[in-house]
């Protein structure tokens, strides 16, 4: 094998224009003028230019490059920027007609991106502190690229360190023999332990050449990185080979197992690894390095007149190498096993010592945050906990706070396909970046989410508006009713939860005493099958509400359930209760409102919307929190008949409600819980917790009644059975010192309430069985 037959590319010069015609398609296609000065490359024709208003390099790409190949990193380097806006990488600059770049008569393609100030790192001192700053940077941008895709990514790449095992022939140019020794072993061992493990990483595009010469930092402040340069060696790879390619030029020589966990814990705190990656660092580190001695080797004795440039890199890597055999595997594995990988497997002993329940646990920094919320927010602001979480970052189904502590988010809905879903954050960051406006303009965004959104219901709910939130969502459903009824009168359960407008808030009796009710609501029990057939009761509590609102002369307009009935404790047994309710409200010239903010999206496992397990057609169904993962987005399905009345007198604007970047999000969102099966794994991961709490009951009587739809789980906390509102408490603050977060809710506050993102796995169900056991265990 040569090595042109992996790679055309070294084989080929830059291209050669002189300065005064890149001047002039400067000045033609950017106007851009000023003075031009070559930089060097290897393979690309580079120049800084000096404008007036700013520098900037003009890159002419190799003949030999594809287009295609330049474009993916013009896109890599739009996604990035929209994904972490204050990165600091360079930016393409469109020429005057819009495009990214401009195909040259020979053929060439011409770039313009921004300048980035700073030195490279190689000729700054390098620190702990400086490596850090590197781990840090290089991991945010791993991350900005998280869920970025493209054609051209997926190509071969002789420096891609997945490939190592193709350098062999390469290996007798190294001259050094003892070296080459290292080397050789090095690639058996990356043959054996590190390319069976490859397939089932995390995969990702990369920069793929964190070297110091790419990265700038500040000669007044070396310990600052502040830039990251060339873009042209990204690649679709495991992503925790771009920590490994930056760790190789950052570690010690002196104590390499040290500085590499430092690097990676680093690394960690803007990107948490997985232990299959934490497993396979060291390998890859020192593959990198042979990758960079064997590449350097070949090519300085086929360009000798380039040899020193060519083996810039060459002496770090021959120390690097052989400081890492010298430290040997264990030692590497050892000192890397302090990391806290984002999946840590359950333990038996979960307690996390760092942690003392109680506020007096609060740190100084948190202490004076909830100090600045009392004065910026005000007094109506609530924080969970007794000692409030801090926040920093989420991913899947994890949370972590500044410490790099990891917290089992199994409370929050709203991120239904996992904290950040790269696939969700894409289609929001590229939607942003392309257009964001309302619903008064034709775009196709918000009327292929209608379609997609709509084919999950049934054909009569034919129409969706758009809002911003849940609580206007029902705001909104409660005008249509009205014009549509007649009446005013409202139905709701006892321990409703429906929103904060100031209509909303009035039959939304689980804000307490302090919130009135409206006059025209009536509120009645929670169906609990405890107390009687819910199809019996349920049906009599609303007839009595409408016989009373009748009775005071106001006309039913809306009898409005969270179709598992959350803040009431959760009800959801036994299916098809419901149905007669309904019929109920519509005999009496009202409508039926099904809130799925709560159940929707496929929480419930068994369909994507609740009312469905109660086999009835409501008027109209409120949705919210999940459908946009996070990102704002609402709306109201509703039958035509609903809206005929309100239709002809009024009209709907909402400026937020469905714009663009709401469309593409809640797109995505959809996309992914129909093709990650997450209503499926709702249902499968459910029944699993529900029977290992089941299990956990029959060893503790604080438990008491468990209830549960897919991944909404209630368990009733009890004291000789009777709901103990205290104990539920010390629980769910036991449970969160224990890195686990959760909440109480219903009428008592004794339920505690189990709400995960869909993602939740068997393996999640179990770390909180077991923490849930141990707590119990140790605190009855
Ligand atoms: N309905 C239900 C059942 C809810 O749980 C909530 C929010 N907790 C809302 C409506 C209101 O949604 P939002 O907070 O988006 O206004």
């Amino acid at each position: 094998m040569t090595l042109s037959s992996i790679s055309p590319l070294l084989d080929s010069r830059p291209p050669v224009f002189d300065p005064e015609t890149v001047a002039g398609w400067l000045a033609a296609h950017w106007g851009l003028s000023g003075q031009l000065s070559p930089l060097t490359s290897e393979r690309d024709l580079n120049h800084r230019l000096d404008a007036p208003h700013g520098r900037f390099v003009v890159k002419i790409a190799n003949l030999a490059e594809p287009h295609a190949m330049t474009r993916f990193q013009t896109r890599a380097l739009r996604h990035a920027a929209a994904c972490d806006p204050t990165l600091p990488i360079p930016h393409v600059v469109t020429t005057r007609d819009g495009t990214e770049d401009v195909i040259l008569p020979s053929g060439h393609l011409m770039r313009v991106l921004t300048w980035l100030d700073g030195a490279p790192l190689a000729t700054l001192p390098p620190s702990p502190l400086q490596a850090a700053g590197v781990a840090r940077l290089g991991a945010r941008l791993a991350r900005a690229m998280q869920g970025f895709s493209d054609p051209a990514a997926d190509h071969s790449l002789q420096w891609d360190i997945k490939r190592a095992a193709q350098l062999r022939p390469l290996l007798p140019h190294i001259s050094d023999p003892a070296l080459r020794a290292v080397a050789t072993a090095t690639l058996d061992r990356f043959d054996t332990r590190v390319a069976p493990a490859l397939p089932a990483l995390r995969w990702q595009v990369i920069h793929g050449d964190l070297n110091p010469h790419n990265l700038l930092g500040d000669p007044a402040a070396p310990d600052h990185v502040t830039g990251i340069l060339d873009f042209g060696d990204m690649v679709l790879t495991p992503m925790v080979c771009d920590l490994a390619i930056a760790a190789a030029y950052c570690l010690d020589p002196a104590d390499p197992a040290a500085s590499l966990a430092a690097f990676a814990a680093a690394w960690a705190t803007e990107y948490p690894l997985t232990a299959a990656e934490i497993t396979v660092l060291p390998d890859l580190v020192a593959a990198r390095m042979v990758t960079t001695l064997a590449i350097t080797s070949f090519r300085a004795a086929r360009y000798p007149e380039n040899a020193p440039y060519i083996l810039r890199n060459f002496p770090s890597a021959a120390q690097g190498l052989t400081a890492l055999a010298k430290a040997g595997p264990e030692a590497l594995s050892r000192a890397l096993a302090r990391l806290t990988p984002m999946d840590a497997p359950m333990t038996r002993d979960p307690m996390p010592n760092a942690f003392v329940p109680g506020a007096g646990n609060l740190g100084p920094t948190e202490a004076a945050m909830v100090d600045r919320r009392q004065h910026l927010l005000g007094p109506a602001y609530r924080l969970f906990y007794e000692t409030p979480v801090h926040l920093l970052r989420g991913q899947g189904v994890w949370l972590y706070d500044p410490e790099g502590n990891a917290y089992l988010d199994t409370y929050n809905n709203v991120a239904s396909v996992g904290h950040c879903h790269p696939r969700v954050v894409a289609a929001m960051a590229e939607q942003a970046a392309t257009l964001a406006t309302h619903t008064r303009y034709l775009h196709d965004g918000v009327l292929e989410y209608a379609e997609r959104l709509l084919a999950h219901f049934p054909p009569d709910l034919a129409h969706v508006m758009f809002t911003c939130t849940g609580s206007e969502a029902n705001d909104l459903a409660l005008r249509l009713a009205r014009a549509a009824t007649g009446g005013t009168g409202i139905i709701v359960t006892e321990n409703a939860y429906h929103g904060v407008t100031a209509s909303v808030a009035e039959f939304s009796p689980s804000l307490g005493p302090g919130v009135p009710l409206g006059a025209h609501v009536r509120t009645i029990p929670a169906p609990d099958a405890r107390h009687g057939d819910p199809a019996t009761t349920f049906t009599a509590h609303v007839q009595a509400a409408i016989d009373d609102l009748i009775r005071h002369g106001i006309r039913p307009a809306l009898l409005i359930v969270d179709t598992v009935f959350s803040s009431d404790g959760l009800f959801t047994d036994p299916p098809g209760f419901l149905a007669p309710a309904a019929a109920a409200i519509r005999a009496a010239g009202g409508l039926f409102l099904a809130d799925e903010v709560q159940p929707g999206f496929g929480r419930t496992g068994g369909h994507m919307w609740g009312f469905q397990r109660h086999g009835v057609t409501p008027d109209m169904v409120s949705l919210g929190k999940p459908m946009g993962n996070g990102y704002p987005v609402a709306g109201l399905v509703l039958q035509p008949h609903v809206i005929a009345e309100f239709g002809a007198k009024a009209r709907y604007f909402n400026t937020f409600g469905g714009n663009a970047v709401a469309a593409a999000t809640a797109m995505a969102v959809l996309s992914v819980i129909e093709e990650e099966g997450l209503m499926q794994n709702a249902a499968r991961v459910g029944a699993t917790f529900r029977a290992g709490l089941e299990t956990l009951a029959t060893r503790h009587p604080a438990m008491g009644d468990i209830r549960s739809a897919g991944l909404f789980l209630a368990v009733d906390i009890v004291t000789d059975g009777r709901p103990d509102r205290a104990r539920a408490g010390r629980l769910v603050n036991a449970l969160r010192e224990a890195g686990i977060l959760i909440s109480a809710t219903g009428p008592q506050g004794h339920t505690l309430k189990i709400r995960p993102p869909l993602v939740f796995s068997e393996d999640n169900a179990a770390l909180f069985l077991d923490r849930l056991d141990v707590i119990l265990r140790r605190d009855g």
